[in-house]
């Protein structure tokens, strides 16, 4: 890695002594060192240059959620000066990963969504793609997770944000945000919105920097402030804010993250918020535009604006109303200009997930935007009566506003001029299952963007060893280029590298083992397969078949003593929302079961569970590298792409998976013997359900799977509350809507292969290579490439 010379970190050691009261800086603790690292990094940071390349349009990325993680050891890597400060710190007998783990994780998202709209900026700034990062600087990010008697307590995550060392301040990007209120009609298609509150947006940065290519670029994050520019005493506060039971203030507006992850939360707070948001960055966009000399006509030409799921979308009327109502521009010019800046990145499937908002709430808040949509709406009417003719049904489905709601999928669709999925499977299943009638109308709009991941975070930083393998066999700087994996490919027989290869996971373990051992007073057995599922919690993605299988190994073992399995550590790890009930069932039902097996001497060799409390980025970070196994299971049509199978497989963790999300283009690129595919395919769960599933039958005629099932009703589980996992139970046999019952015979057989399978060390640690070596494809910079060619350049 590029060294420089220049040594930001003597100067304020220096200035740190006196501001500390300390006589040597060997007196600094670790805090104080954070502190004098993180200062000196972002000095330095600084000094890189805006990203000012304008050749090609400028992005702007919203999205409600950056789960950005730690900055400090990822801007060091990207600034060149990792390696520098840590022999600087070990002159003072400091490890750099001591003080690095000083830092907060800035919690500002739930899950894959917001995770990778953070790979992404690291690519965009990596790539030289001007660009700029739009979202909210919540008070509290995603709540703190903790166990009791195996069930999961929620406590507030206050990170600070006004201490956060990587966030400034920026004054001059102030924005002044309306509510509600009324409107005066002024000319065709232009009103005047006079609201009832205003809300002050102040603008926190980060920075964002590329990959050693000396570029900045901004994450600005929007706070919501008090200071209210109208007459708060006209405004009617009890009528307009009863609804949410609380006295809202406008700092209320981004004190929390709604911590839904796949689920629509539906609050009026949450609607004002996504308004907050949009409207807050559109300003900021124009102003930017209009700052380079630029016409507000020619916005299109040098603008887009990538929507983050449909959370931002309101982006879309909220610039149709600037245009028509402060620059006067007619209704064709604004739309045109809408039609051709924005597009929308579909995130999931699943029904609950799609936003729809009431309408009289919607027209209550967004008076204004509400008179925009009914026009589109209308408007939009016509094309479709052209093409299909007067057909109610296909109107019910691609209708904008339909039974009194706003849908805010169709509104993109109908706008946007690029539609993608964010893999293979998923961006065909958006056309034949979610979008087919659009599809029809608008071709042309719909493609795909397989999702990626940035390799400084999920193998340079986290896996340091790897790494450090990785480069001394490979001639050029994979970093740049994450193709040049496939390099290693001609190692897989190489005895040397095989052996370091396997040393690398063994050490990853043991290091895992320790911080077991630490947050769950658990020794685990560092031989045993490492086989792990981190994610949020959800019934699509099937934790509860994983903890089926766990159930039916334990009782095959108690059954059979002397059954001969490869000793296995199921290792979990993921925060359910504090009101999915069933999913927070599903997290008790394995920590219950986990304390039963981890008590039990007799199969302690063989089987051992964690789960390990508060999953979030630098969780990840220590898990990922030492994982055998990654599970993918989804039931297949579900998990739109997944990313963690991807940072997993990268790792040298085997997949056992569905045929799902990218575990398809994973399959393909790895090759089939190099990974554990297993279950319904989309083909095969339709025509299950289409021809009457019923999962009683699976429980009735599979005794294993029933005697899994009822084990969570055993005393020794659920102790004395008999009906503690009755609704988990009922759920599973009675509708079961992930066909967990369907999949787990399959996933049974596949588990035993995969225990039969690391018995050949051999074959086991060539398809490991083989899946670091064959993962290149699924880096964030080859992700931003794609969304350059296909979308943003058109
Ligand atoms: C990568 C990541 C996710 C997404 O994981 P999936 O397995 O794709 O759902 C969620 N949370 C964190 C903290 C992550 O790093």
């Amino acid at each position: 890695m590029a060294q420089q010379n220049f040594n930001p970190f003597e100067q304020l050691v220096k200035k740190y002594c006196r501001y500390f009261e300390v006589n040597s800086p060997k007196q600094f603790n670790l805090a104080q060192w954070y502190q004098i690292l993180a200062e000196g990094t972002r000095d330095i940071a600084y000094q890189q240059l805006p990203n000012d390349n304008q050749k090609g349009r400028h992005v702007n990325y919203l999205s409600m959620e950056f789960l950005i993680g730690r900055l400090t050891g990822n801007n060091l890597i990207n600034l060149g000066y990792y390696d520098m400060a840590k022999a600087y710190l070990q002159d003072y007998g400091v490890d750099i990963v001591d003080v690095l783990e000083q830092e907060t994780d800035p919690a500002l998202g739930n899950g894959g969504l917001g995770r990778l709209a953070a790979c992404f900026l690291d690519s965009m700034a990596t790539l030289g793609q001007a660009a700029t990062g739009y979202g909210l600087n919540y008070q509290y990010g995603l709540f703190k997770q903790h166990f009791a008697q195996g069930k999961q307590q929620e406590t507030a995550d206050f990170w600070d944000r006004e201490h956060y060392p990587w966030q400034t301040y920026n004054a001059s990007k102030t924005q002044y945000i309306g509510f509600a209120g009324s409107i005066t009609h002024i000319a065709e298609d232009r009103y005047h919105w006079q609201p009832d509150i205003k809300v002050q947006g102040k603008a926190y940065d980060l920075a964002v920097v590329g990959y050693q290519n000396k570029h900045l670029q901004t994450l600005r994050l929007w706070q919501a402030d008090n200071e209210l520019e109208f007459n708060f005493a006209q405004f009617n506060e009890g009528e307009f804010l009863q609804a949410e039971s609380q006295i809202v203030q406008a700092t209320a507006l981004t004190k929390v993250l709604y911590p839904n992850d796949n689920h629509q939360a539906g609050q009026r707070l949450r609607l004002m918020q996504q308004y907050f948001h949009v409207a807050c960055s559109v300003a900021d966009i124009l102003a930017r535009h209009l700052a380079m000399g630029y016409d507000i006509k020619t916005f299109a030409q040098h603008q887009v604006i990538q929507l983050n799921d449909t959370h931002p979308t309101l982006a879309i009327l909220e610039l149709m109303r600037v245009l028509l109502d402060e620059y006067h521009l007619a209704w064709q010019q604004a739309w045109d200009i809408c039609c051709h800046s924005f597009a929308y990145t579909n995130h999931t499937l699943l029904p609950e997930a799609l936003e729809q908002w009431d309408q009289h709430l919607f027209q209550q808040l967004f008076p204004r935007h509400f008179i925009i949509v009914e026009k589109i709406n209308q408007l939009f009417q016509q094309q479709v009566q052209a093409k299909f003719g007067d057909n109610a049904e296909i109107w019910k489905k691609v209708a904008i506003l339909y039974d009194y709601r706003v849908r805010m999928a169709n509104l993109c669709v109908v706008t946007c001029f690029k539609v993608n999925g964010v893999a293979e499977i998923h961006s065909q299943l958006l056309i034949t299952e979610l979008f087919p009638e659009y599809y029809q109308l608008f071709p042309q709009k719909f493609c795909n963007v397989t999702n990626g991941i940035t390799p400084r975070r999920w193998i340079y930083q986290a896996n340091p060893s790897l790494s450090g393998l990785l480069t001394k066999s490979l001639p050029k700087d994979w970093l740049k280029d994450l193709t040049q994996l496939s390099q290693i490919e001609k190692y897989v027989d190489d005895i040397g590298f095989r052996d370091e290869y396997q040393q690398i996971k063994q050490y990853n373990k043991h290091q895992l083992a320790k911080e077991i051992a630490l947050t769950l007073d658990l020794k685990v057995n560092p031989q045993a397969i490492f086989d792990v599922q981190i994610k949020r919690i959800h019934e699509y993605k099937r934790q509860h078949l994983n903890l089926l299988n766990i159930i039916a190994t334990y009782q095959a073992l108690k059954a059979n003593p002397n059954l001969d399995i490869t000793p296995r550590l199921f290792i979990f790890a993921g925060k359910a929302a504090p009101g999915y009930y069933l999913a927070k069932d599903i997290i008790c039902a394995i920590n219950r079961v986990a304390k039963v097996i981890n008590q039990d001497k007799s199969v302690r060799d063989k089987l051992q569970v964690a789960f390990l409390p508060n999953y979030r980025v630098s969780l990840a970070e220590k898990i990922i590298p030492a994982a055998d196994i990654s599970e993918q299971i989804s039931m297949a049509g579900t998990e739109a792409s997944g990313t963690g199978n991807m940072k997993l497989a990268l790792n040298g963790a085997l997949t056992v998976g569905t045929l799902d999300g990218a575990n398809v283009e994973i399959a393909q690129m790895v090759g089939e013997q190099h990974i554990f595919l297993f279950g319904h395919t989309v083909e095969s769960v339709r025509k299950l359900l289409a021809t009457g599933y019923n999962p009683r039958d699976y429980y009735q005629q599979h005794l294993p799977l029933k005697q899994a099932i009822d084990f969570l009703s055993d005393p020794l589980v659920c102790g004395n509350e008999p009906q503690l996992f009755k609704t988990l139970q009922d759920n599973l046999i009675n509708q079961d809507p992930f066909l967990v019952l369907a999949d787990f015979a399959s996933y049974v057989d596949i588990q035993k292969t995969v225990g039969e399978a690391y018995g050949d060390q051999q074959r086991w640690w060539q398809s490991a290579i083989l899946n670091t070596a064959r993962l290149g494809m699924f880096s964030s910079d080859r992700a931003i490439a794609d969304y350059q060619q296909r979308i943003w350049l058109k």
